[in-house]
């Protein structure tokens, strides 16, 4: 059984209560390692040697600093394919897809924010009083980064990149469900000799060890991901204390299908969109709008496509889908599966576990699964499922599905699909969502501002909104 440690000062730690948590492989249902159940203490201790590494890792020079993410992305490189099958064992996803989108992407974090780093610059302004104002930004010092189980090196890398770029210490809390590659992300710091402190990791119970950290009062930021339920409590404990606070929460996002759309174009993202990762991404198209024209020939093939979808061990190059990530978010997903078979929605594919055989007899896998029938306002429609369940709804008008798309608490993503130029802008303009692809999904530069409306969040991550949100701005104006 393989134990994860604690990673605080350069040093893999115990947790003080000596206490540790099983973590589960989803395509097996096995416990396979444990993880320290860390509380206030272990915190307490991170946070200390964050603050004795801050003054030296903040006074270091732009180019060193980047050449440390470069080396990071680096010492990833060289074990990608350890990386990618540690994802694939602690989350349940496919092997294949680990390989070519999780690890991937937390390389390009480290590369990329190395190089936004360089190009960063501040504001000036100059006025007519003979006086010129510059902003300063200066690094925060110790802060914190929280995130989930989904994309678990991927969205853990996406925060710290950019918090270490601009000077800040970090203390790191991954997902208790799924920590294990954040353990090897520390074994390559230390490889690479990122000077100790900077980068602390605490595993354990986000009630627990989590929300210590949120507390800590020499914490001034919290970039957080995860549920909308757990970004509304931690913003009621950082708003009184006044820090900074990053939040990327849950999302129901629409995939908007218009008649005149590129057909396979359109048909192969939304299938792609619906059950990647096991629909497991914030970004998710779940809730599939279908102009009335096309709606039944859409539906047929998008089925018949869904129903090709081989669900096996993740560790097969030939599955398209894993398991899901744990027993609890299995049942979760079965129970919003016979709410709908007892509200009498038909349910076009899917609708079941599957049950394999041999090493994966006791996983946790579910059929892609694809229901008609729901009103826009159903749960099914409203609430975030987050598994491989998506609907689909017919509608006639632009307006119409526009309120559809626009009706539920969130506000994260939307895909509109149109060769109508126009109608591409109109609706961009007035969906209510942080991010709106246009005949594409998931295409992504780093660049770009990320992240929600409404009950989807506060504050972007990416490009420049990340880095400035690692920052304290500080105007400085003079008159000469
Ligand atoms: P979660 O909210 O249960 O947990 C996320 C992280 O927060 C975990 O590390 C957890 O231990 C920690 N945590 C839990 N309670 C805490 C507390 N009281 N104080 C401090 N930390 C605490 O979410 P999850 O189930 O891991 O992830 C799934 C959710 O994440 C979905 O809603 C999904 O939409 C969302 N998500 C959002 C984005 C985005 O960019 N907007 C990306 C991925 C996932």
């Amino acid at each position: 059984m393989q134990t994860i440690h604690n990673y605080i000062g350069g040093k893999f730690q115990e947790p003080k209560t000596k206490n540790y948590l099983p973590i589960y492989n989803p395509a097996t249902g096995e416990i396979y390692a444990q993880l320290p159940d860390s509380d206030s203490e272990d915190v307490e201790l991170a946070v200390q040697s964050g603050q004795e590494a801050f003054l030296s890792w903040s006074s270091l020079s732009k180019e060193v600093r980047a050449n440390y993410l470069l080396k990071i992305a680096d010492g990833i490189e060289r074990r990608l394919d350890y990386f990618a099958e540690a994802e694939s064992n602690d989350n349940g996803k496919p092997l294949s897809l680990a390989k070519a989108v999780d690890i991937p992407r937390a390389i390009s974090n480290f590369r990329f924010f190395a190089g936004a780093l360089q190009h960063f610059s501040s504001e000036s302004h100059s006025m007519e009083e003979n006086a010129i104002n510059y902003t300063l930004r200066d690094p925060l010092g110790v802060v914190a980064c929280i995130s989930p189980w989904n994309l678990p090196l991927y969205l853990f890398t996406w925060k710290i990149a950019p918090a270490l770029a601009m000077g800040n210490c970090v203390v790191a809390k991954p997902s208790e469900v799924t920590p294990a590659t954040s353990h090897l992300f520390a074994e390559v710091c230390q490889e690479i000799k990122l000077p100790a402190g900077v980068l602390n990791l605490v595993h354990g119970y986000g009630h627990n060890a989590g929300e210590a950290l949120v507390k800590h009062p020499l914490v001034p930021a919290v970039s957080f991901t995860g549920g909308t339920k757990t970004g509304a409590h931690i913003a009621s404990i950082a708003a009184p204390m006044f820090k900074k606070i990053s939040l990327e929460l849950g999302g129901k996002n629409p995939n908007i299908i218009f008649a005149d759309c590129s057909w396979e174009l359109a048909l192969e993202t939304s299938l792609r969109a619906a059950f990647s990762n096991q629909g497991q991404i914030c970004l998710s198209g779940s809730r599939i709008f279908i102009e009335r024209p096309i709606y039944e020939k859409f539906k047929e093939e998008f089925v018949r496509r869904a129903k090709l979808l081989k669900v096996g061990d993740p560790l097969d190059s030939q599955t398209n889908q894993g398991a899901v990530v744990s027993f609890d978010h299995y049942q979760k997903i079965l129970s919003f599966i016979n709410r709908a078979k007892e509200e009498g929605l038909t349910i076009l594919a899917g609708g079941k576990a599957v049950e394999l055989t041999g090493r994966c007899a006791r996983g946790w896998f579910i059929e892609p699964t694809i229901i008609e029938g729901a009103g826009s306002e159903s749960s099914l429609n409203q609430e975030e499922v987050f598994g491989p369940l998506v609907t689909l709804n017919p509608f006639d008008k632009e307006e119409e599905v526009l309120e559809y798309a626009n009706s539920t608490p969130y506000g994260l993503a939307s895909c509109l699909w149109t060769e109508n130029l126009s109608r591409a802008h109109r609706m961009s303009k007035q969906l209510k969502s942080g991010i709106v692809w246009v005949n594409c999904w998931m295409l992504r530069d780093l660049r770009t501002p990320f992240g929600g409306m409404k009950n989807s969040g506060t504050g972007r991550e990416g490009g420049w909104e990340a880095l400035r949100f690692f920052t304290e701005p500080k105007n400085v104006c003079i008159q000469y």
